[in-house]
């Protein structure tokens, strides 16, 4: 497919490398003086030594032609340029750090639109006065609204996207993340409007020229021999002819030349058809089953998300100890990856830490409250001593680097490793998270990976640094199941290596819970509902709904599966008492009639349910 597209790229390629060429080689050409006049000659048809005639006052026509495509070439392109800088600023800033910066730079830009392009035109011309210089501006005035619009709105798309999320996760700086991974993703989208604005300024300067409003006579413009060849189209008909012909015939050219560029410079082209980008494709410590205090590595007490006045997960307390595993379990919505987001700080801008302290210790013992860090400081822990692994690698890696050097990019973040010796760490890791070939797959774009070859990379980059806690968001889920129990063996022999690392491992699925965790945290609608040891937990639960999960997959040891009925209540609409209440087979009357607390019922173990007892 990319080898296509860069064949198709050729010929549209050639058509504008030799209008650029012909208009940068004109002084060079054997040309006649395009200003010089030749009045007894005027209105002369083509001839041999006039191939394309001459025009109202005898200048060589073929001449001015091409001398007019300098002109007009260098007024647009300087004018598509600057506007291309300035709106892909504007959009990059706003949609990234959206909030007063987006209402600064948008409103900005949504000003200068509101002006009629003509109105606008002629307002900096009557100041500055006519000329090139002031089309430049000119144009570039009008057009840099359009790029910080459509800059806009594909950074919106492109921050949502995991694989930005994991660059934050990393702890790459915003201008990283902006220069060297939301700017590659929006770039075809620029380059088209690139296209699009360079032919519309060709347009517009050759309709300024002819109003008189562009360059100035006698210097030689496609609008100017427009406006010349008007009077005089009933008697010398091609001197009209000639300049739309160039003026067209540029404009197909750079649109044709824009679309294929677009095309062939997406690396991953083939896999998407046409689409370029994967668009799938973030107080009082409550009672804690942590029965015997080890000592903390991450201590969450009273977790609160909201959204709006809708709290999505509640009151959440966990624990976890240096080198202990603790699988965070539940269905879509329970609230997990959220939980598991607030750590790190990355939950969505909507999203609202509303209360809890998230206590992590640090390699100098330093007990830090990750909720009250700022992001400079959130940013440092990030793929640092914290690192996160994400459930997609698909859409985790960004889709326009090298394997290696997205690698090599979140060791240099948080070192001062030249870019070769970064490289190299990039590449000894790979080998050791069992990527075989690891030299080549470093080279490799992420689409040239396979699934579990590309979470590897992932976990490569998420253990560079040798954080001291390790998030995986269900790293297994988008893989097969081979592919699963070699990421969870490699999970574990991450273990076996670093005896210290802590795991958050969140995951809807108990059989990878059994192979996994030390401890278990069950979550339903955005609260826990049991706590305990995985091999108790597993055995013996004591809430409905970890049975009822335990039941539904063939480890758990069930006889038949059965699925749970219902779906997980939203946050907005909660039932009165206990939110698993309607899904429930223990439910009674008294489980509506408050919501129960999470119990401890043994040491290091917990259950929301007042009926645990009964559960078989
Ligand atoms: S409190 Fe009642 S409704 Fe809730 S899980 Fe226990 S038995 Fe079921």
């Amino acid at each position: 497919m990319i080898a296509r597209a860069r064949r198709e790229l050729l010929i549209p390629g050639i058509v504008v490398g030799a209008i650029i060429a012909i208009a940068l080689a004109v002084p060079l050409l054997p040309l006649p003086d395009p200003t010089g006049m030749d009045v007894a000659a005027r209105l002369s048809p083509p001839s041999a030594l006039h191939p394309l005639g001459q025009d109202e006052y005898g200048r060589d026509v073929l001449s001015r032609i091409l001398w007019g495509a300098r002109t007009s070439l260098f007024v647009a392109s300087l004018a598509a340029a600057a506007a291309a800088v300035a709106g892909t600023l504007l959009g990059l800033l706003g949609g990234y750090f959206r909030g007063l910066v987006e209402l600064i730079t948008l409103r900005f830009a949504e000003i200068i639109l509101c002006f009629p392009p003509l109105l606008l035109a002629l307002l900096v011309v009557t100041l500055m006065g006519p000329g090139a210089a002031t089309l430049i501006v000119a144009l570039a005035l009008l057009y840099a609204p359009g790029f910080a619009r459509v800059c806009f709105a594909e950074t919106l798309a492109v921050r949502e996207l995991d694989f930005v999320t994991a660059q934050e996760a990393l702890g790459a700086r915003a201008n990283r993340i902006l220069g060297r991974t939301i700017l590659p993703n929006v770039a075809p989208t620029l380059l088209v409007q690139f296209s699009l604005t360079l032919a519309a300024a060709l347009v517009l300067e050759s309709g300024l020229s002819f109003l008189g409003l562009g360059v100035v006579p006698p210097a030689p413009s496609w609008g100017l021999m427009i406006r010349g060849a008007r009077s005089t189209m009933e008697q010398a008909p091609w001197l009209l002819l000639w300049p739309c012909l160039a003026l067209s015939g540029a404009v197909i050219a750079l649109n044709v030349l824009c679309d294929r560029l677009r095309d062939a410079f997406d690396p991953h082209a083939g896999h998407v058809g046409t689409g370029w980008l994967w668009k799938r494709v973030p107080a009082q410590p409550a009672a804690t089953a942590q029965g015997t205090e080890k000592p903390s590595l991450m201590r969450v007490d009273g977790l609160s998300i909201e959204y709006g006045a809708v709290r999505l997960v509640r009151d959440v307390s966990l624990r976890i100890a240096p080198g202990e595993t603790l699988a965070v379990v539940g269905e879509s919505g329970s609230g997990k990856t959220l939980t598991a987001l607030a750590l790190l700080g990355l939950l969505p801008a909507s999203l609202r830490l509303a209360a809890g302290t998230l206590l992590f210790t640090d390699r100098n013992g330093q007990v830090r409250d990750l909720a009250r860090l700022d992001e400079a400081e959130l940013r440092k822990l990030r793929g640092g001593e914290i690192a996160m692994v994400f459930q997609d690698p698909a859409a985790s890696l960004n889709p326009l680097h090298r394997v290696g050097n997205q690698i090599a990019e979140a060791i240099r973040a948080h070192g001062a490793l030249s870019r070769s010796a970064a490289t190299k760490r990039a590449i000894a890791l790979l080998r050791d998270v069992g990527l075989p070939d690891a030299q080549r797959r470093a080279r490799a774009f992420p689409h040239e990976l396979s699934g579990g070859q590309r979470q590897r990379a992932l976990i490569a980059a998420a253990i560079a640094n040798e954080p001291r806690l390790l998030i995986a968001d269900e790293p297994t889920t988008a893989l097969d199941v081979t592919i699963q129990a070699q990421i969870l063996a490699l999970f574990a022999a991450l273990k076996t290596r670093s005896e210290r690392l802590g795991i958050l491992f969140v995951t809807h699925n108990l059989a990878v819970v059994a192979e996994i965790a030390d401890r278990v945290c069950v979550m339903y609608a955005g609260e826990i509902v049991e706590e305990g040891p995985a091999r108790e937990l597993l055995y013996q639960p004591r809430h409905p709904y970890t049975a009822a999960l335990i039941a539904s997959v063939p480890e758990g040891g069930a006889r038949r599966l059965a699925a749970i009925p219902g779906v997980v209540p939203l946050p907005s609409a909660l039932p009165s008492g206990c939110a698993f209440a309607p899904r429930c087979r223990y439910a009674g009357l008294q489980c509506t009639a408050a919501a129960p607390p999470l119990e401890i019922i043994a040491a290091g173990r917990a259950s929301r349910c007042i009926k645990w007892r009964e559960i078989s």
